[in-house]
């Protein structure tokens, strides 16, 4: 039987279950789902898919990530809220691709994760499964899993077996609706110039939990704990000197009262030049690679390769700021000594994030 899989929280329980109730059948697991993004996220639920079926013992095969497909699918019903016709298409297509590749294989039999999802009844899933398996020739299961205390099993299982439990549905148009709702920034959907890994980030995320899967390769004893932090992203950065835009990289929790400021240099304490207005420091590259023991030459390099995100915030304590300090702070080649405008529209905010921790 070839089982689409959609996540891991979803599927770890579904496919024991199967395994249960089918143990002469041979599952096969099949990872088809190009309705996540962005597509750090998506690696990152395959990742934790291929963990899960390790543990399991059941051979998994990647589909296609046809994004474009997918959105043409979609297409006119980007606005539909979660659960609305925009989520059939989705499901329905998801169906479509996976009758296709368990005929394409020669299974006789495919049923889907999507199942246990509370977003469609049962009997809708079963019909558009049914009459997709039709086509091709095979039959679609329909297990009613969530049933009794199916879904209180399923967490259970999913917190033993620390899996990656995403928070949210998977595209980009739930995504925005859903933070809009939750006034909270759709970060998951960020990826700065320098690709520098942000934290909080699915950048960040993948690469703890790739760590996590080398832990349980060499059986190292470890926990992934939760912390709450104050988080930042830079949206938009911009330094004109006399109407000229001039190279300049923004240190991590640079802020503005608004987005924009002008002023001119007023007074340097300790190689650090203050301007009059809006908290706004500089320090010249030379004095950057000074801290930071790092040789740019200019600050164009410096932008699209820095240093990783915690060097570049211990870098601001050593400036003899305090840690709370949010005051922008820009690092030139130049120090300008004319007009200066400055545009810096930022984030920051309260956030929670996983971190591993070995024991
Ligand atoms: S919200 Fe979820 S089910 Fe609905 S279209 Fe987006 S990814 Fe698909």
């Amino acid at each position: 039987m070839l089982v689409h899989i959609c996540c891991s929280v979803d599927s770890h329980y579904f496919l024991q279950k199967l395994q249960g109730e089918y143990p002469e059948e041979k599952l096969t697991g099949f990872f088809y789902d190009p309705n996540i993004h962005p597509y750090s996220e998506y690696y990152l639920r395959f990742l934790d898919v291929k963990r899960s079926c390790k543990m399991l013992n059941i051979d998994l095969i990647e589909g296609e990530y046809d994004v474009d497909k997918w959105l043409q699918v979609v297409k006119g019903f980007e606005h539909e809220p979660e659960k609305g016709e925009r989520c059939g298409l989705c499901f329905d297509r998801r169906f479509e691709v996976s009758a296709q590749m368990a005929a394409q294989i020669g299974e006789s039999s495919f049923t889907s994760t999507l199942l246990t999802s509370p977003k469609k009844s049962l009997k809708q899933l079963q019909l558009a499964g049914d009459t997709l398996a039709k086509k091709e020739g095979i039959a679609f299961v329909a297990p009613d899993y969530r049933k009794a205390s199916g879904t209180q099993e399923q967490n259970i299982l999913a917190k033993e077996d620390a899996l990656y439990r995403q928070d949210y549905c998977g595209c980009m148009f739930g995504l925005n609706i859903q933070r809009d709702q939750q006034s909270k920034l759709a970060d998951e959907l960020f990826v700065p110039l320098s690709k520098q890994i942000q934290p909080e980030s699915i950048e960040e995320r993948i690469e703890m939990y790739e760590k996590r899967w080398e832990f349980e390769e060499k059986e190292i004893p470890h926990k992934i704990i939760k912390q709450r932090f104050l988080n930042w992203r830079l949206l938009s950065g911009l330094l004109r000197v006399r109407n000229e835009v001039t190279p300049a990289h923004f240190l991590p929790y640079s802020t503005l009262r608004g987005t924009y400021s002008r002023g001119k240099i007023e007074y340097k304490v300790n190689n650090i030049y203050h301007m009059n207005r809006d908290e706004v420091r500089f320090i010249t590259l030379t004095y950057y690679n000074q801290l930071a023991n790092t040789s740019y030459q200019t600050v164009t390099e410096l932008i699209y390769n820095p240093p990783i995100f915690s060097k570049e915030v211990s870098l601001r304590n050593q400036l003899g700021i305090t840690p709370y300090d949010l005051s922008a702070i820009l690092v030139v080649d130049e120090m300008p000594d004319k007009k200066i405008e400055i545009l810096c529209e930022s984030k920051t905010y309260s956030d929670v994030k996983e971190v591993l921790i070995e024991l």
